[in-house]
């Protein structure tokens, strides 16, 4: 088998209603699809998650040399691509575009075994996973609170157990914000925060103790993802598990986290860090580390089913009677493309997701979809 054509489609769709997050306001959301065809007739989709037309550029930058290679040789193919441009490219576009491509290659691989990418993979180790409910931005109408209360509210009557609010806008603000919830959704459902790197060290640290009685589970990306030593810092001087790693790349990007111990819990991308391929080396990487992952996921259906053979894939931290179960992370915002593309099949159904079963990713791409999101 060979591969005979690379397309890459950008897709883009306006909010309703644009929500901010600690760095910024959003007023659409995008989506960068790859679609790899072969000679058999056999065709695989992938997703990067970003950025729009960065990506698209390194995916066309790598097209030449897919062309004619050999699909199912997926190992061969990302270490061609990582070695050709690593001098420039060891992270950002390329590695999302790399990671798109793997993705695509291994649901071409499973349509032609006939098996769930995460069979081919070893899995499933589980055949469900807790999803949590990714959300709690800010809106320019009502008020915050009200406008948190009502969504933590929608949130808890879809059945989640879990849920994630965006912080990082003053640590005061902050605070106020993150016990409403807390109050909002009572004891016994875990919440995190999320600051999008938006802190130094030290803000990070004041919020942690305003809050250290509202029991959250992590506390997300508190300093910008290059200060390893402003997360090392974070971790030591507050009681909450930091998390990060949504904007870290490769194996290569997390080994250094891992052996210097910066964060609790990693959280990868698979449509940025790598793919399936590298991902599992990752989440391997981590579990000899003793250190827990958690996916980052950002996208359309490919990435949600993407993450969900991954996650029929991550070893238990730990090998326990009842370990700590992997969760998807399900963005509850606006987003036209993700709910145009999305079957009911990936929808959390009270809280929990069913890891795919069908060949490959799963997912059917409907094409008018693609046609009607497309901008370029
Ligand atoms: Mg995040």
């Amino acid at each position: 088998m060979k591969i005979t054509d690379v397309r890459t489609y950008l897709l883009e769709s306006p909010l309703q209603r644009p929500f901010a997050y600690s760095r910024g306001w959003a007023d659409r959301r995008s989506a960068v699809l790859v679609e790899i065809s072969t000679d058999d007739g056999l065709i695989g989709w992938g997703e990067a998650f970003g950025p729009g037309r960065m990506a698209i550029g390194a995916l066309k930058l790598v097209r030449p040399l897919l062309i004619g290679a050999d699909p199912l040789a997926i190992e061969k193919i990302w270490d061609d691509l990582y070695g050709r441009f690593r001098d420039h490219g060891s992270k950002g576009p390329l590695i999302d575009a790399l990671s798109a491509i793997d993705i695509a290659l291994w649901d071409i691989k499973g349509k032609h075994f006939k098996l769930p990418v995460h069979r081919l993979m070893g899995g499933p180790l589980r055949t469900s996973v807790p999803a949590y409910a990714s959300g709690l931005f800010r809106y320019r109408d009502g008020d915050i609170e009200t406008n948190l209360v009502k969504e933590a509210e929608r949130h808890l009557a879809r059945g989640f157990r879990a849920m994630k609010m965006k912080v990082g806008f003053g640590v005061e603000a902050d605070a106020k914000a993150v016990k409403t919830v807390r109050k909002t959704i009572g004891s016994d459902i875990s919440l995190m925060i999320d600051a999008n790197g938006a802190y130094d060290a030290v803000n990070a640290i004041r919020l942690a103790h305003r809050i250290d009685d509202c029991d959250v589970a992590w506390f997300e990306e508190p300093v910008p993802p290059e200060d390893i030593e402003g997360y090392l810092e974070v971790k030591a001087r507050q009681p909450i598990p930091v998390a990060g790693g949504e904007a870290e790349f490769t194996r290569f990007g997390f080994r250094d986290i891992l052996a210097r111990r910066a964060m609790d819990i990693i959280q990868p991308d698979i449509c940025a860090a790598g793919g399936f391929s590298e991902c599992k080396k990752i989440a391997d990487m981590a579990h000899a580390f003793g250190i827990r992952c958690s996916p980052h996921t950002w996208g359309t259906a490919i990435a949600i089913s993407a993450s969900l053979h991954w996650l029929a894939l991550l070893p238990n931290t730990t090998s326990a009677l009842y370990p700590i179960p992997p969760l998807l992370e399900w963005d509850c915002t606006e987003h036209g493309i993700r709910d145009a593309l999305l079957t009911d099949a990936l929808r959390p159904v009270d809280g929990v997701a069913k890891i795919p079963e069908a060949p490959g990713l799963g997912v059917e791409i409907d094409r008018e979809v693609v046609r009607k999101f497309e901008i370029q």
